[in-house]
């Protein structure tokens, strides 16, 4: 089955084409194969990039956050024929619905062994072993439609988050096509926010987290297994989700 969209940063279109095959989930691309493992992260600036030999490939998360959600860590290869994964609507529910199907697949979820806590300024990434997987997000922007939001999981399923898209601000956008990023960039895979309101429409009161939960579960596919335990970000970023699932890789 095969996917074509643009990237959000690059703006350059891209083909995904999923594939059923023996062992763990892997990349295909340029004629070389990768696992999608925290040790291959290159960079986490404004996405999750992902590097193999002289190859680069940006904006991993949203596909990565649907194999997680769908319990699919072995049967399948993801051919990628673009620098980027297409952005799509900015969520990650066509990801969710292409994945259907795939079966879940992989290990047994491996107990957080002890307490893992990643911190930056007023940013922290936070695992410690529980019984069961749980999930707490919260995020705090200084925007009067935003604020604190938390979403928690459960009581929210993991799938429902997929809906929630990739959000920014208006006032950065000159910003950042300036540096080379958002060329891809509309408001068909984005919620905007304005200065002091919504340029479209939000699809759940809090998108904002329930994005930001989302990508955390695409960083944390990064770390190569399911993992046990109770999650919690607060202000969270690609760079300490990934270092996360790094210590958690091991
Ligand atoms: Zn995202």
């Amino acid at each position: 089955m095969t996917i074509r969209g643009i990237g959000l940063h690059t703006g350059e279109p891209s083909t995904v084409r999923l594939h059923p095959a023996e062992g763990p989930v892997r990349f295909w691309m340029g004629g070389l194969e990768f696992r999608p493992l925290a040790s291959s992260v290159v960079d986490t600036t404004r996405c999750t990039v992902l590097g193999w030999h002289h190859l680069r490939l940006m904006t991993v998360e949203h596909l990565l956050a649907a194999l997680y959600i769908r319990g699919i860590w072995e049967g399948l290869i993801v051919e990628v024929a673009g620098p980027e994964i297409p952005i799509l609507d900015g969520s990650a529910q066509e990801w969710l619905a292409l994945l259907q199907d795939f079966p879940p697949q992989g290990p047994h979820p491996t107990p957080v062994s002890g307490t893992i806590r990643v911190e930056e300024g007023r940013s922290s990434v936070l695992a410690q072993p529980a019984e069961g997987f749980s999930l707490t997000v919260t995020i705090l922007f200084p925007h009067p439609k935003i604020g604190y939001q938390q979403v928690q999981c459960p009581p929210t399923a993991l799938a429902a988050l997929a809906s929630a898209r990739t959000f920014g601000f208006l006032h950065e956008v000159e910003a950042m096509r300036a540096q080379g990023l958002i060329k891809g960039a509309s408001l068909d895979n984005a919620l905007v926010f304005s200065e002091h309101s919504f340029v479209n429409t939000p699809r759940v009161l809090h998108e904002p987290v329930w994005h930001k939960a989302l990508d955390f579960l695409g960083d944390l596919y990064l770390a190569g297994r399911p993992y046990q335990g109770r999650f919690a970000v607060h202000r969270g970023s690609h760079r300490l989700h990934v270092e996360l699932a790094k210590l958690l890789q091991g």
